[in-house]
């Protein structure tokens, strides 16, 4: 696991960003909100593209694989959940469909042919850590 968090990767975006925005514009600042100065950044990321004969898309898909698998580690388990009341990510249970063998004394997960593990945004989720219950999507970091 790296040591480098999301927040020193945006720290770095915003550096480039603000130095993006006094390299156009001029002045020390953002010259505008940064939603629309980043947008004008990756408008100009996307000539450079054309004009370097880079697949910008494929860099994008990429970028968003990059985005989902460091935000993933760093949420501490590979789905990028955490419990939005205690932040612990270890300790998340999730009523998913699963497959199970019938057998003499029960069932047994292990034993079933599908060892898939199944939930959608609306299953229901609890944190064991602080007793905080929801869905799965209110437990996603991501923001949609
Ligand atoms: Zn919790």
């Amino acid at each position: 696991m790296t040591d480098i968090t999301s927040e020193q990767r945006a720290a770095w975006a915003a550096k480039a960003l603000l130095q993006y925005a006094i390299d156009k514009e001029g002045g020390e600042e953002l010259y505008d909100e940064a939603e629309l100065v980043l947008s004008d950044l990756l408008a100009d990321l996307r000539h450079y593209a054309a004009r370097e004969s880079i697949d910008f898309k494929t860099c994008i898909d990429r970028a968003e694989m990059h985005y989902d698998a460091e935000v993933a580690e760093e949420s501490g388990n590979q789905f990028g959940s955490r419990c939005p009341k205690c932040g612990k990510a270890d300790e998340i249970d999730i009523a998913a469909t699963v497959w199970v063998r019938l057998c003499p004394d029960g069932t047994d997960v292990t034993q079933a042919a599908n060892g898939d593990h199944e939930w959608e945004d609306s299953s229901p989720v609890k944190c064991c850590a602080c007793g905080h219950d929801g869905t799965v999507a209110s437990f996603q970091r991501r923001p949609k």
